[in-house]
């Protein structure tokens, strides 16, 4: 479910009262995160209703952050929508973002890739840009999934966007090879260092129960959230330092606990595609504070 703000605030209060030896921790300073990230997801950017305006107001938001933000971690979905536009409209739309983030924002920020950023015309199959290499191109990726060590936490970014088995359209899932190196990352991380995954398709969820009109059964498709998420999980729990996964993709928020890895969906910058709140989700991103034992503390800002 969306998880109101106010009980969030009081969840706080409970695990404040009941974590005493950390509270006087804090008191002396030796508790503190050790890395403060933004995470933005669906800013879905073009120039129309107000978009580079709320989107300019939102990254001075996160740099007016105390204590400040170290870096900014953009779940996808970053330009509007790359599928089916022609080239024209799409170069419009990558203009504008780099315009836009070089202007507003001081901030590292790392990527991974969402369904719009992906072009699937039908036409450009023999293309060069066909599927994901414009958007890498235009952040200069070499690759849609990677990853790096920030103040001892690995960050780990994965690819959630391929084409289903009819190859017409797009479903969640990493593919055999993306799913053997993250693997082999795994792997080669130390086992006291903790990890955080960011996938702009969530790997779990408990959102897509949010239906209207439901008579006898929900219907769950596989562009909505991971279709390997068994596959995932059960390498997670080989793996104890995965401590947090956070998504997008659906514009509204959400916060699952299993096997003590977090997953968290967290809401849009673009709200409701920049049409005012999607369901009870207002616009906004999440401030995580990730202190060096794998605990972290989370909140979401209605910018
Ligand atoms: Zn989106």
């Amino acid at each position: 479910m969306p998880e109101p703000i106010q009980r969030r605030t009081a969840l706080k209060g409970i695990s404040a009262a009941l974590a005493t030896p950390f509270l006087g921790d804090k008191i002396l300073g030796a508790d503190k995160p050790v890395l403060r990230v933004a995470h933005i997801t669906d800013v879905h950017l073009k120039n129309d209703l107000g978009a580079p305006e709320k989107f300019a107001k939102c990254l001075r938001n996160i740099q007016d952050q105390n204590p400040k933000i170290d870096l900014i971690l953009n779940g996808g979905d970053i330009v509007f929508d790359m599928n089916k536009e022609n080239l024209s409209a799409i170069d419009a739309q990558w203009a504008l973002w780099n315009k836009i983030v070089k202007q507003e924002s001081s901030l590292p920020m790392h990527y991974c890739l969402g369904n719009h950023d992906v072009w699937w015309h039908e036409n450009t199959k023999d293309q060069p840009i066909y599927g994901k290499q414009y958007a890498l191109n235009q952040l200069q990726l070499t690759s849609p999934y990677h990853s790096f060590v920030s103040k001892g936490w690995k960050i780990i970014l994965l690819d959630s966007t391929h084409l289903d088995i009819d190859n017409t359209w797009y479903i969640g899932k990493l593919g055999d090879q993306q799913f053997a190196w993250l693997e082999k990352e795994l792997n080669e991380t130390p086992a006291t260092m903790p990890v955080l995954v960011m996938s702009h398709i969530p790997i779990l969820t408990a959102l897509l129960m949010i239906e209207d009109n439901i008579v006898n059964r929900w219907e769950m498709l596989g562009g909505d959230m991971h279709t390997d998420t068994a596959k995932i999980i059960g390498l997670f729990y080989k793996h104890k330092n995965v401590k947090l996964c956070l998504s997008g993709h659906l514009h509204m928020r959400d916060k699952v606990l299993y096997n003590n890895v977090t997953y968290l969906c967290n809401g849009a910058v673009s709200g409701a595609w920049w049409n005012g709140i999607r369901r009870e989700c207002p616009a906004g991103y999440a401030v995580l504070d990730l202190y060096a034992d794998g605990r972290f503390d989370e909140r979401y800002v209605a910018y």
